[in-house]
């Protein structure tokens, strides 16, 4: 009898596993991978289709183009996680499993923000960044501001890439005296782990007249005095709200049991990345292991499930425990790229070392974004 993985959700954590397990196995394993979407796109993609740096059709990567001895995509929508039974109800049938690996990521929670839907924008899921694509362009005057609306979000740097790349936009259309740029960010620095690339990047705002409003979320919008309302009161006008929403766990995670309440990441072994149930994982920003919701660690938290189901069904030795380490790029504008190597969980707190922007960290995330594309869908696209 073949082992039977059931993976929920194609998203970074989801596509690493699965292809390691197809690299390991060919079609001697059974896996059974489940999205309800038709394609990936990378977190990094949206900043890119907003700002009209690349079109929509260029970063959707079709899920049909997976083409990996001993796996079964199916696009349909998880309706139910039993993790004691290793049973999943979904759309196209129920699904039972010698092992589950939930990689469902964040979902977003736009009505906890007030106003937000009315008289703002998010740039953090799919359709609304595309869609930013046609508004930016009418953005003419007066007060931007990239706001946090919920305290854990994906990807901490993006907020201050999104400001970056903001100015340039302006800049490039002779808008950025008219208008002001703020950055409402709920820590005391941009990247807390890392002091250099928080210095760095505080020094650009400041070299770019970009306002940095610290230890501070947006609670609500007014939509008609057009006023953002932060954590401690202070009312911000804006011209573009472009919001970062508050952060849920999906709500079929919740309904399982995994995860107590919509606010609380599945708890997991920190080292092995198993839920309370054995033979459950739960990898990527859906998990509450306390690194950041980033796609690098969506990778490395998958790396460390996929090599203890090969070593469980080879009967080998378990994996190194997972570190939470990873390499994060951040976009400066001005066409240079920083990056950020962290690591979370190897010693007493998180450690981040940092290296200054520049042209060939823009060529290194390029080559990052295709490799992924080169091994999860077997083809550079
Ligand atoms: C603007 C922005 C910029 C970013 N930049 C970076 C970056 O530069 N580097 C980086 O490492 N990370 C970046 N990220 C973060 C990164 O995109 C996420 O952290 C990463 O995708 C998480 O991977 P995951 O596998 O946990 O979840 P996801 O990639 O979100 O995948 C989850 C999948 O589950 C599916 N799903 C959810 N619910 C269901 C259901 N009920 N039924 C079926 N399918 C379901 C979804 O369709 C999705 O495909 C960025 C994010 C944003 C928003």
């Amino acid at each position: 009898m073949k082992t039977r993985v059931v993976v929920l959700g194609a998203g970074f954590g989801g596509l690493e596993l699965t292809t390691m397990l197809s690299d390991a196995f060919g079609d001697a394993i059974d896996v059974v991978l489940v999205d309800k979407g038709d394609g990936f796109v990378f977190g990094f993609s949206k900043l890119d289709v907003m700002f009209g740096r690349q079109l929509p059709d260029a970063v959707r990567h079709p899920y049909r183009d997976i083409v990996k001895p001993g796996v079964r995509f199916f696009q349909t929508v998880v309706r139910s996680i039993d993790p004691g039974a290793k049973r999943t109800v979904t759309d196209a049938g129920t699904f039972d499993a010698d092992v589950v690996v939930v990689a469902l990521g964040a979902d977003y929670d736009l009505s906890a923000t007030p106003g937000l839907i009315e008289g703002g924008h998010e740039f953090y899921s799919v359709p609304a960044a595309f869609a930013l694509r046609d508004v930016l362009p009418r953005f003419e005057k007066g007060p931007a501001i990239i706001g946090v609306c919920g305290k854990s979000f994906k990807c901490p740097p993006a907020p201050s890439e999104a400001a970056f790349l903001l100015h340039d936009y302006l800049t490039e259309r002779g808008r950025r005296e008219a208008t002001e740029i703020s950055v409402v960010m709920p820590f005391g620095t941009p990247i807390p782990p890392s002091p250099d690339t928080s210095r760095a990047v505080l020094a650009a705002f400041a070299e770019r007249g970009i306002r940095f409003v610290k230890d501070a979320l947006v609670k609500s919008l007014d939509p008609k005095r057009r006023v953002a309302v932060l954590s401690d009161g202070t009312e911000m006008p804006y011209a573009l709200f472009l919001g970062i929403p508050v952060h849920r766990v999906p709500q079929v995670v919740v309904e399982s049991g995994l995860a107590a309440h919509s606010h609380d990441w599945v708890p997991v072994n920190k080292q092995t990345l198993e839920t309370r149930f054995p033979g459950v994982y739960a990898v990527g920003d859906v998990n509450g292991v306390g690194t950041p919701k980033a796609g690098v660690f969506a990778e490395g938290s998958a790396r460390v499930v996929a090599e203890a189901i090969i070593a469980q069904i080879r009967g080998g030795p378990a994996p190194a425990a997972y570190k939470g380490q990873g390499s994060c790029y951040v976009e400066f504008g001005h066409h240079q790229v920083g990056r950020v190597d962290v690591d979370f969980l190897s010693g007493p707190k998180p450690t981040g070392t940092f290296q200054a922007p520049s042209e060939a960290l823009v060529a290194e995330k390029a080559r990052f974004g295709e490799s992924r594309l080169q091994r999860w869908f077997g083809r550079s696209h």
